[in-house]
């Protein structure tokens, strides 16, 4: 293990609009550029790590890595990072950059085993668009079969990268232009579409989807003469939930819970008791308006847990047909939902076989 990984996070981020550089931008609860620095150090595969950074770098990691100061542009940096080893033994390097925080130890494993076969080794992907190219006035199509778009980490022999970059004079944008123009061979990868960068704010928007959870809860009384309707599937047993509807506890917390997590008020004021318009409505309608209310808003369902609270019947005899049932209602997979039995200990008015309860979370996502 001497290998070295080398985390390019000096970029000024020109095409990021923003006040803060984007590598220090929160992304999944941490800085961008902290995501691949962590899959590096997770992967056991280095025994050096290195950050190059013009700002001052504060990690959580701080004891694995160092931090060393960057260039103007990024050849800069990676001449630096390539200076800073001069004397440290390293066979290859790995140079990756901080704006791609979804590096898998997968594609890390997959790159240093090609670096037993060659001195340069670089992911990429196909391209799925057709590409144009523009000389002047006139475009030319491109066959693109024979795009290659690269990726990092670009990994290289120590040695060889050293050299190369002592004797480059001009400009390059990356590790792999330098291999390029000086007619040495790489080693082409499949990368990993997830491993995409981050350019601008909408990259970023994209790759965040937010999260927001509601909370519901119900409860109805048991009554003679009604049928028991729970999470939209009638249940046989010999009393059934009272109610302006038909009592189902099961989907009125759900209808709760995802009002809830939209931010939109709850079922009372959907539905108002007092209006006759909605009497004796069976529960699985009122999930009509919060399913449109949801794709309406690219809201998509994450999850479902669901506490049913009673003494009988038994939940765990009914749990499957009511899973079933909420996973054609909602047009949700089946192991999203969770339907988990309470007994209460015989107390109160539950214990007594008086009522049902219910309480749900529901998770949702843009
Ligand atoms: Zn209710």
């Amino acid at each position: 293990m001497s290998d070295c990984f080398i985390l390019l996070s000096a970029g000024k981020s020109k095409r990021f609009k923003s006040k803060l550089n984007k590598q220090f931008i929160k992304y999944k609860n941490m800085p961008l550029f902290e995501h691949s620095l962590k899959t590096a150090i997770d992967s056991n595969l280095f025994r050096e790590i290195l950050i190059v950074s013009n700002k001052k770098i504060k990690t959580i990691f701080s004891k694995k890595i160092r931090v060393i100061k960057g260039g103007k542009e990024r050849y800069n940096s990676t001449w630096n990072a390539l200076n800073y080893l001069k004397n440290k033994k390293i066979k290859n390097v790995f140079i990756h950059d901080a704006a791609r925080p979804n590096l898998s130890i997968n594609l890390l494993e997959k790159l240093k085993k090609e670096l037993k076969k060659s001195n340069a080794v670089v992911p990429y992907l196909k391209s799925e668009n057709s590409v144009k190219y523009k000389i002047i006035n006139k475009i030319y199509n491109l066959n693109r079969d024979k795009i290659l778009m690269t990726q990092t980490p670009q990994c290289f022999n120590y040695k060889e990268l050293f050299n190369l970059y002592k004797t480059n004079k001009e400009k390059i944008n990356d590790e792999a232009s330098l291999y390029i123009r000086n007619n040495r061979k790489i080693k082409f990868i499949l990368g990993d579409k997830k491993n995409f960068k981050i350019t601008t704010i909408d990259d970023l928007n994209y790759l965040k989807s937010d999260v927001y959870y509601g909370i519901g809860f119900d409860i109805h009384r048991l009554t003679k003469n009604k049928k028991l309707f729970l999470g939209g599937v009638k249940i046989p047993f010999h009393l059934g939930l009272k109610g302006h509807s038909d009592g189902d506890v099961v989907l009125h917390s759900i209808i709760d819970g995802l009002l809830g997590a939209m931010r939109k008020s709850d079922i009372g004021t959907l539905f108002p008791s007092n209006s006759n318009r909605f009497k004796n409505i069976r529960s699985k309608n009122m999930l009509i308006p919060v399913l449109n209310f949801l794709n309406q808003n690219n809201f998509i369902i994450n999850n479902i847990d669901i506490n049913l609270i009673c003494e009988n019947p038994k939940v765990s005899k009914i749990r499957n047909k009511i899973i079933k049932s909420l996973s054609n209602l909602l047009s949700i997979n089946r192991d999203l939902i969770n339907l988990k039995g309470k007994t209460v200990e015989k107390l109160g008015i539950i214990g007594k076989e008086k009522a049902i309860a219910c309480e749900v979370i529901c998770s949702i996502s843009k």
